[in-house]
């Protein structure tokens, strides 16, 4: 890729809408709140955590995942993850991001709803003080958990219902069918909130096909394996329905071989609403920039196609319309003069 490119991915205008706060967490920062909390990590360094991200598969990633939210105990501790992600996406110009948060991965630890959703609003508000940069949550339900857990952990969270914006579904995909929570999300729609879930990730394009007929969601999250099948590719192209794609962490969980396999440009010009994001990035080697640069390096991927993605992130985000409107001239204006 020219040095151009590379400069403008970077520098251009972005929203990030794929990105789960807790896979956000530095092996630094996990230790240092190990340290203040007294808590025991089962790695004797930074580098031997660093060593252990050697992913075979998503179930192999969440086992680590989750011994690493364990270090999450009070209300600074999800001020601290949520300023230091969002420090990072200023740097890489982003401009709106909606972030997701797995509650139930902190409330069976007995940290209340409260704790985590202040922590974690506290810097949102912060970040739109000091930079101007706009940010919503999105509440994930853990799939391989029952249903019922979910509408527990909806509960919990409705006394708290202005400071999320919508529901997602992620954790280990393969087995929990998005039909499984056809009625916790049947209620998080009569309740206004929007809706997206993982779909297609490792599971197969039928999950996306449920997500949409079943759950009746506004994005799909990944989505990558849609190519799979013809008739679902037109409809989700027909329809508007977003992707929000993460190829770094693609690569890490061997969604794709690597990073030259992986299929963003088809997914392009089969004229899908597909979006650059990066999901786990503390686990998978990289913030927003370092997915865009890695698509760019290894893809036959243009300035147009630069514009094109910086505009799908504001088109597919929850935004107002006026806002929306605004992100987008801005891209426009970027690109008419970079
Ligand atoms: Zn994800």
């Amino acid at each position: 890729m020219n040095q151009t490119l590379r400069e403008l991915v970077c520098a251009m205008p972005k929203a990030e809408l794929h990105m789960h706060i807790e896979g956000s967490l530095e092996p630094e920062l996990m230790f240092e709140m190990a340290e203040r909390n007294g808590i025991r990590l089962p790695y004797a360094s930074v580098d031997e955590l660093r060593r252990a991200y050697a992913f075979t598969d998503l179930q192999s990633f969440l086992d680590i995942y989750y011994a690493g939210a364990s270090v999450l105990q009070t209300e600074r501790d999800f001020y601290d993850m949520t300023r230091a992600y969002l420090e990072r996406a200023h740097a890489d110009n982003v401009r709106h991001t909606e972030i997701f948060f797995d509650p139930q991965t902190h409330t069976a630890r007995g940290i209340p709803m409260g704790v985590v959703i202040d922590g974690i609003h506290r810097a949102l508000q912060d970040a739109q003080r000091e930079w101007g940069m706009t940010a919503a949550l999105i509440l994930c339900f853990l799939r391989h958990l029952s249903e019922e857990e979910a509408f527990a952990t909806l509960e919990q969270a409705l006394p708290f219902r202005d400071r999320f914006i919508g529901v997602g579904l992620d954790s280990s995909e393969r087995g929990h069918p998005p039909e499984k929570f056809a009625r916790v999300f049947a209620r998080c729609r009569e309740l206004g909130l929007h809706l997206v879930a993982h779909a297609g990730e490792e599971g197969p394009p039928e999950y996306i096909r449920t997500a949409l007929d079943v759950l009746h969601v506004e994005r799909i999250d990944h989505g990558v394996r849609c190519l799979e099948d013809a008739e679902l590719t037109r409809r989700v192209a027909k329809e508007g329905i977003a992707l929000t794609v993460c190829p770094l962490s693609n690569v890490k969980l061997r969604v794709f071989d690597q990073i030259h396999d992986h299929n963003m440009l088809e997914l392009l010009d089969a004229g899908l609403a597909a979006t650059v994001n990066s999901d786990d990035p503390a686990y998978f080697g990289g913030y927003v920039n370092d997915n865009f640069v890695a698509l760019f390096d290894s893809l036959p991927l243009t300035r147009e196609h630069a514009q094109r993605l910086a505009r799908n992130s504001f088109a597919a985000s929850f935004l107002d319309e006026a806002t929306r409107e605004r992100y987008l001239k801005e891209v426009d204006t970027f690109f008419a003069s970079a």
